[in-house]
């Protein structure tokens, strides 16, 4: 056995075999060859291969995903039987005698940049359709395997290097029991996600895809930040123990479902959850969550080859806000770029992803993705308590100029007899340093506040969040974080509004009596936290914790606060 450590990403423990998903290497070298039919018969068969697959995950699709992520699979089926696709390729192999792999390549680079340069959006998801199907034939003339995690039909644990959000979006939760990777950290959007589906997860081991073979027997613990590699019985037998034991210890946390979320001297700390798409409800609900603090809108439109419609995005929003009946669901609009790409939209590579052209940036820039977004919200907002909120807002002017695009859309709607809450509250993240110093101001202009922790302290201490080599600057506890979050909090309260967290930080244990002494109303976490929040929250008192606020805001290293922390544990404080 072989042991690995990295960072608990998603707590429970996971015993399934290794899946190593790769993406492969799909380099061609052009080759003259000898045999014109043979070299067609080999295209022929990796036809049929690729059109065999295609049915298949044609079929699973429509019965996991349905039908809507179905018909891109039809989709590409289409593109692999179209003569205008096949026969240029089959031409050039004759005519020109090259190998079947370059001529498919040529082929179809011709006609998806032909497809993407024309000023239509149908047209350039065909773009993407042949690159998809091109991907898949060469997959098979070149004799590697192209991954497919929505064909996934025995019980596994992901091993990759990187799981992307759209991967983790594929990932079907009956049988993906687990993952581990070699990078990325606790913040990166795929530990995120994992958390809202509850799967267990180990990210940053640095070598896990270099020392796991697939097949192999794995243990996940999401806990502690372990993978265990063909454990031995006794091995086996401990962490199923494990396993049953944080059973054991959920169900003691379920009992605490339906209770309100309340400190020992009765004040109320709304308790909410984050998910990232209408399935995830389910969670917040098992888990008794008083509302949902932020819907990461982006995973809409992710996974797919198209930017999602107003009506898909309408059903999608309208599902949440009803299964939430009437508790309140904040919204974040598009929030795309740093690690969550949208390949069909093509932007061009950045140096800087996440300090580049992203989320709000992009929308107030490409307005009709934004209103048809806003549009499809506030056609949802008459089926719930809808609070919709802005991503990555660094100046006054663009909260402005987002609520004044969401205002005008409102008013189009009305005058088009289409009927548009009146309550909807319009809020912002802070999550840009400069947001939280002039906090408030946006105070007078907002409904609410939500701190994104998880940008705010990347971009406070320079630090990468998806960087594990920094990963040491990466400080929740530093005393500059939680100057910004008493500033934004007191901006907010001053003008009467309500200030929430958002980040994962929300989420963590350590940092419950913090965030209650620093006065935060909401915390909104994943689903899989709120119960052991409660029952953290439920032990402690506001008016006694109100006695450290001043010690930790004028401590100066994280350690500091860390150590003011564990004395109120070790006296039993907290
Ligand atoms: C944040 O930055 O804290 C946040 C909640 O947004 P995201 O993690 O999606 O960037
Ligand atoms: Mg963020």
């Amino acid at each position: 056995m072989k042991q690995l450590t990295g960072i608990a990403a998603s707590g429970g423990i996971a015993i399934a075999k290794a899946y190593k998903l790769e993406h492969p290497n799909l380099n061609i070298e052009k080759s003259e060859v000898s045999d014109v039919e043979a070299e067609l018969a080999r295209l022929v068969i990796a036809l049929q291969k690729s059109n065999t697959d295609l049915e298949k995950i044609k079929e699973i699709a429509n019965i996991q995903l349905g039908e809507d992520k179905a018909a891109i699979f039809a989709a590409h089926l289409l593109v692999l039987s179209d003569p205008e696709l096949i026969n240029p390729i089959k031409d050039k192999i004759k005519t020109e005698k090259v190998n079947a792999e370059f001529a498919v390549q040529e082929v179809s680079s011709m006609f998806v940049q032909m497809f993407e340069q024309m000023d239509n959006d149908y047209m350039k998801e065909r773009a993407a359709d042949i690159r998809d199907v091109t991907k898949r034939i060469l997959g098979y003339l070149l004799g590697v395997s192209i991954p497919n995690l929505s064909l996934i039909s025995e019980e596994v644990i992901i091993v990759t290097e990187d799981l992307t959000p759209s991967d983790t979006a594929q990932l079907n939760r009956n049988f993906v029991k687990g993952f581990t990777t070699d990078i990325g950290g606790r913040t990166s959007h795929s530990a995120i996600m994992a958390r809202s589906m509850e799967i267990p997860a180990v990210v940053g081991t640095k070598a896990v895809t270099s020392s796991i073979q697939n097949g192999d027997m794995l243990i996940v613990d999401g806990l502690n930040g372990f993978v265990i590699v063909n454990p031995t019985a006794a091995e086996l037998a401990e962490y199923k123990q494990k396993h049953g034991d944080y059973q054991k210890q959920k169900e003691e946390w379920a009992k605490l479902t339906q209770e309100q979320t309340v400190s020992k001297d009765g004040h109320h700390v709304e308790l909410a959850a984050n998910i990232g798409t209408p399935e995830d409800v389910q969670g917040v609900l098992n888990n008794g969550a008083e509302g949902i603090g932020l819907y990461r809108t982006e995973f809409l439109y992710m996974g797919r080859d198209s930017l999602p419609t107003e009506e898909e995005q309408f059903d999608a929003y309208k599902k949440v806000l009803e299964r939430m009946e009437g508790k309140p669901v904040v919204v974040r609009t598009l929030d795309i770029g740093g690690d969550k790409e949208l390949p069909y939209m093509h932007l061009p590579k950045e140096m800087n992803p996440f300090l580049g052209y992203r989320a709000i940036r992009l929308c107030l820039d490409e307005q009709s993705i934004f209103r048809t977004q806003l549009r499809a919200l506030l056609r949802a907002s008459q089926y719930g308590n809808l609070k919709v909120m802005f991503p990555m807002i660094a100046t006054v002017e663009e909260f402005r100029q987002s609520k004044a695009i969401l205002l005008e859309e409102k008013e189009k709607l009305q005058k088009e007899g289409t009927s548009v809450s009146d309550e909807i509250e319009i809020g912002m993240m802070i999550e840009i340093p400069s947001a939280a110093i002039i906090a408030d101001q946006f105070a007078i202009e907002v409904d609410f506040f939500s701190i994104g922790t998880n940008d705010l302290i990347q971009y406070t201490m320079a630090a990468d969040r998806m960087n594990e080599r920094v990963s040491y600057l990466y400080q929740p506890y530093h005393p500059s974080i939680l100057r910004l979050i008493n500033m934004v909090v007191e901006a907010a309260h001053k003008e009467g509004k309500w200030a929430g967290m958002c980040g994962e930080m929300a989420g963590e244990k350590k940092a419950t009596p913090i965030l209650l002494a620093l006065g935060l109303d909401e915390l909104s976490m994943s689903a899989s936290s709120i119960l052991p929040i409660r029952s953290i929250i439920s032990g402690l008192s506001v008016k006694e914790l109100l006695n450290i606020k001043e010690k930790i805001l004028s401590c100066s290293t994280a350690d500091e606060v860390l150590d003011i922390i564990n004395l109120l544990n070790r006296n039993n404080i907290i």
